[in-house]
């Protein structure tokens, strides 16, 4: 696909990350840039090691880089207070991870319905915002389950619905298919990537998975410390 021109909803420019100094530096990214658009997923490749989490905290405002721009939603985050990058990554990011992370006391609408109410909307909107969500991902049967309640695939289907509950207009998944059966794992995925279209949502997911890499629409992997693209 042919981005020119286009805006892009996360974009990392010339990013260099290292952790330590001197000689025992560990140069992690050295000059990465990556542009990720509305509507598109894009699958992160590269072997253990290669820095796909560095990029992913980059990206995800939890780290700050050694030198290069984050731009978030046209916002360049490098000279942001952390109170502004807190801000920012809460109204425009979502994050899905291996384990769904979600509240084990509280009932699959309710892992939805907090963190909308903590963005300050109220009870009533955040729990139709909810219900709309889950019966989305095929899960309204399930909205007052708890998370032992539920299967692994739903699990994360409701840590999919919970990331996007505040409307982000980017999605960083670390490997979140990466704990399920090959089926589960077909499953979820598809509802992902259903979901990045009907929201417009830029996606941008680490996987080991090629099979459902391959069904991304961009594929990149970590060479060198920068980020290059695959066919
Ligand atoms: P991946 O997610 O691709 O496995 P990471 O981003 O976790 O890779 O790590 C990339 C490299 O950076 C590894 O060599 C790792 O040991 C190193 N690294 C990551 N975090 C730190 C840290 N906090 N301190 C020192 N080295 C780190």
């Amino acid at each position: 696909m042919n981005d020119a021109g286009r805006f892009s909803a996360l974009a990392l420019e010339s990013v260099e990350r290292r952790y330590g100094r001197g000689e025992t530096a560990v140069e992690v990214l050295n000059g990465a840039s990556l542009a990720l658009y509305s509507g598109q997923s894009v699958a992160l490749i590269a072997p253990s090691g290669a820095g796909k989490s560095t990029l992913l905290h980059l990206a995800g405002l939890l780290e700050r880089p050694s030198a290069g721009e984050v731009m978030v939603a046209g916002k360049a985050t490098s000279a942001m207070t952390d109170d502004e990058r807190t801000a920012l990554r809460r109204n425009q990011i979502g994050f899905v991870y291996q384990f769904h992370h979600l509240l084990p006391e509280f009932s699959a609408l309710e892992n939805l319905v907090l963190p909308q109410m903590i963005a300050g909307l109220p009870r009533a909107e955040a729990g139709a915002r909810a219900r709309e969500l889950l019966g989305y991902l095929g899960l309204a049967a399930r909205e007052t389950h708890r998370p032992a309640e539920l299967s692994g695939g739903e699990q994360q289907r409701v840590a999919i619905a919970r990331a996007v509950a505040n409307g982000p207009r980017i999605l960083l998944a670390d490997e979140p298919t990466g704990n399920l059966d090959p089926k589960t794992a077909n499953h979820v995925f598809g509802t992902l990537a259903a979901l990045v279209k009907a929201t417009g949502l830029a996606a941008l997911i680490a996987t080991h998975n090629l099979e459902l890499a391959a069904r991304m629409d961009r594929r990149v992997t970590i060479r060198d410390g920068q980020v290059v693209e695959m066919a």
